[in-house]
């Protein structure tokens, strides 16, 4: 059996069932925050269970290293959203301890694709066309650092609500704990915002 059918039967059951009930919510997160998290599959149960977060809670977005790449790609604009529009009045940047994002390889990763066929020669033709798929692809080397970065340029952003806190956290993928990196509550008061 496929992952797809088996899925496909698993959900057929689901609805007959009425599983979905004890999910019931709204599109607007009760706690009214949002979170930026790493797509990591150790965090899918285990950080809402570490916060303490149901169905309806967060809004939660992921993107590979908790990593805004780009100022007016679809992670920040999904955060600006989720504020503007889907009462998020708190931003929560999630990193994790042991991210595969912290020892990318561009070079390695490169050899990967032309093993898989893509043409060798499309990385210098980007590479020309101004494409930087080095620093694209590339992670991080501290996520301690990265999640200070993140926080600052989301908070930076300037389309961004100034009076919203932008808080930057790590978490321990194995014990769920989180270290506070920034508290986006005293950045406020450090800048008269509070
Ligand atoms: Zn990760």
């Amino acid at each position: 059996m496929t992952n797809l059918s088996a899925i496909m039967e698993h959900n057929e059951k689901f609805v007959e069932k009425h599983e979905y009930e004890k999910y019931a919510t709204t599109k607007f997160p009760n706690k009214r925050i949002v979170i930026l998290t790493c797509m990591d599959t150790r965090l899918i149960e285990l950080l809402p269970k570490a916060m303490n977060l149901k169905n309806g809670d967060a809004k939660i977005v992921k993107s590979a290293g908790a990593l805004v790449a780009h100022p007016f790609g679809s992670i920040m604009r999904s955060l600006l959203i989720a504020i503007y529009e889907l009462q998020a009045d708190e931003v929560y940047i999630i990193g994790h301890y042991d991210c595969g994002m912290s020892s990318i390889n561009t070079d390695i990763i490169i050899d990967k694709m032309v093993s898989r066929g893509i043409d060798r020669e499309l990385f210098s033709t980007l590479t020309h066309a101004g494409v930087d798929l080095e620093g694209w692809l590339h992670g991080f080397e501290d996520v301690t650092e990265s999640v200070r970065q993140s926080a600052d340029a989301v908070r930076n952003h300037p389309l961004m609500d100034k009076k919203v806190p932008v808080h930057g956290l790590v978490i321990d993928p194995k014990t769920g704990k989180l270290d506070v990196i920034e508290d986006g509550y005293e950045k406020l008061a450090a800048q008269g915002n509070e």
